[in-house]
C-alpha cells in the first residue's frame, strides 16, 4: 500500500465542508494523497456533526465499520474531529470509542493536520479551502467567524464550537484573493452568525465592510454569505447588498417558529411582529431579494395552535425556501432537559405530521412563486455539467438546468425560463452575461 494516503468523511453543515476542504487541502500540501476508500488510508479523519441525533449515530456506524482496518493495521490513524467533540465529553468518548487515536475541536484544521504521521513537506503558507486545484472550483465557503454567543434553547452549537470569533479581514481578503486567482468565481462566506462578525475585531468592522473589502477582488463574480441572524441584520448591511452588485440579493434567515411564546421558550430575542418587520424591510432596500428561512417543528412545548400559527407566518411571508427540521433532542440543551418532560415532549407522529404539512404548504408556496418567472430570463453561474445537462444558480440561488453545446463551465450566462418546478427551472440558453467581474 502506498504511504502517506489520508481518507476524510464528512457530515453536516457547510462550515464542515469547509473546514474539511482546507484539511484536505493541507494534507495535499505536505505531501498526502487522497484515498478512494478508508481501508487504503494510513490517515482517517472523521468530521463529525452533533446538531440532531441521527447525524452522531452516522458518525458512529462509521467508527463501528473502520474498527476492523485499526484491527488489521494498529499504525493506522484515527481521527474524530468536529461538532461531537467538545471541551466535557472526551474522556466518555475515549472510553466509548478506543478505536480512535484522537479527538480534536471543531474547525481546528492545524490540530488535524499536526497528528498526520509522516509529513513530506512543511506548509509555508495557511491552506486553502480547495484540495483538488486541478478543475478550479466555481464556488468555494470560506470561515469568517467561528462559534457562537447565542444560547438558543435547543442549539448544541455553542457548547461545541465555542465563543464567537472573527477572523482579521485581511486575511479574509488574502484568502479571497488566492482563491480567485485559482479560478473561482462565486465566494460564500460562512459565520454561525455571519452577520454578527467583527464585533471582537480591533475598530469593530462589520459584514458591509468585509463585503465592501472584497467586493473588488479580480476574477470575482458573485459573493454569497450564511447564516444570519435576525438580531443582528443591519440597515447598512442591507443597503450594502443593494449597492454592491456581485453581492447576491440572497438571504438566509432562520426563523425557527410562527409563535411569539415559543420563541421566548427558544431564546431566539425576538418576536414575530419584529421578525416581519425586518422582512419587510429587507424587500424594500434590496430589490429581487430571495429569502428562505429556518423553522424546528415539534419543539418541546410546541402546541397544535402554536404550529398553526408557524403555518400562518408562512403563508403570510411566502419565502423562497424553507429548510424544515423535526426537533431532535441534544443531551445538554435547555430543551433537552424539556424535552424529558412528557407533558412538553412531542410525540414522534405528532413532529411528522407538523413536519409534512409545513412542507405541503411550501411546496404549494414556491411553486407559486416559481412560476412567475416563466418567460423571464435568469441570469446563471454554471456549476457542473450532469446527465447530459449544464448545471447553476441564478442570483437568487435557485437550481437552474439547461441544454447547451459548447462549455459553460463557470459563465454567467442568461437563461430564459421555460420550465419551473418547486426546487429547480429549467430552459433555454439566451448567451453569455455580461457579469461585474467575469473579466
Ligand atoms: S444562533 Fe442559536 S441556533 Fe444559531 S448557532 Fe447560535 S445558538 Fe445555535
Amino acid at each position: 500500500m502506498q504511504r502517506n494516503r489520508y481518507f476524510v468523511w464528512t457530515v453536516g453543515c457547510q462550515m464542515n465542508v469547509s473546514d474539511s476542504e482546507r484539511l484536505e487541502s493541507a494534507l495535499q500540501g505536505v505531501g498526502y494523497t487522497p484515498a478512494e476508500q478508508a481501508e487504503d488510508a494510513d490517515f482517517i479523519v472523521l468530521n463529525s456533526c452533533s446538531v440532531r441525533a441521527n447525524a452522531e449515530e452516522k458518525i458512529i456506524g462509521k467508527i463501528t465499520d473502520i474498527q476492523r482496518i485499526k484491527r488489521e493495521r494498529p499504525d493506522t490513524k484515527i481521527v474524530l474531529w468536529g461538532c461531537m467533540v467538545g471541551p466535557n465529553n472526551q474522556s466518555i468518548f475515549k472510553k466509548k470509542l478506543p478505536m480512535v487515536d484522537h479527538f480534536v475541536s471543531p474547525s481546528a484544521v492545524d490540530e488535524v493536520l499536526a497528528l498526520a504521521p509522516n509529513p513530506i513537506y512543511q506548509l509555508d503558507e495557511p491552506a486553502l479551502p480547495v484540495a483538488d486545484w486541478e478543475v478550479p472550483p466555481v464556488n468555494v465557503h470560506v470561515p469568517i467567524n467561528y462559534g457562537c454567543n447565542m444560547s438558543c434553547a435547543y442549539c448544541v452549537i455553542p457548547l461545541r464550537r465555542g465563543k464567537e470569533r472573527s477572523r482579521p479581514m485581511a486575511e479574509i481578503a488574502d484568502e479571497v484573493r488566492r482563491i480567485c486567482a485559482r479560478g473561482a468565481k462565486e465566494i460564500t462566506l460562512l459565520g454561525q452568525i455571519v452577520d454578527s462578525y467583527g464585533h471582537d475585531l480591533p475598530g469593530r468592522p462589520d459584514l458591509a465592510d468585509l463585503l465592501e473589502h472584497i467586493h473588488d477582488t479580480p476574477g470575482l463574480v458573485r459573493l454569497r454569505f450564511l447564516t444570519s441572524h435576525p438580531a443582528f441584520m443591519s440597515e447598512k448591511l442591507l443597503h450594502a447588498i443593494a449597492r454592491l452588485p456581485k453581492v447576491m440579493p440572497d438571504i438566509n434567515l432562520p426563523i425557527q417558529a410562527g409563535d411569539d411564546q415559543l420563541l421566548k421558550v427558544m431564546k431566539r430575542g425576538y418576536t414575530v411582529a419584529k421578525y416581519t418587520k425586518l422582512i419587510e424591510r429587507i424587500r424594500e432596500i434590496v430589490p429581487n431579494v430571495s429569502l428562505s428561512t429556518d423553522i424546528i417543528v415539534g419543539h418541546p412545548g410546541e402546541t397544535r395552535e402554536m404550529f398553526e400559527r408557524t403555518l400562518e407566518m408562512v403563508e403570510n411571508l411566502r419565502f423562497d425556501k424553507v429548510h424544515i427540521a423535526a426537533y431532535s433532542s441534544r443531551p445538554g440543551t435547555k430543551a433537552g432537559e424539556m424535552e424529558l418532560d412528557p407533558a412538553l415532549a412531542v410525540e414522534h407522529g405528532e413532529k411528522q405530521y407538523r413536519r409534512i404539512a409545513l412542507e405541503r404548504l411550501q411546496e404549494r408556496i414556491i411553486t407559486e412563486r416559481n412560476e412567475e418567472l416563466l418567460g423571464h430570463d435568469v441570469e446563471v453561474l454554471v456549476e457542473e455539467f450532469t446527465k447530459g445537462k449544464w448545471r447553476g444558480r441564478d442570483r437568487n440561488n435557485k437550481l437552474v438546468f439547461f441544454e447547451a453545446e459548447g462549455n459553460w463551465y463557470g459563465k454567467v450566462v442568461n437563461i430564459h425560463v421555460t420550465e419551473t418546478r418547486p426546487w429547480w427551472l429549467g430552459g433555454d440558453l439566451v448567451g453569455e452575461a455580461l457579469a461585474v467581474g467575469a473579466v
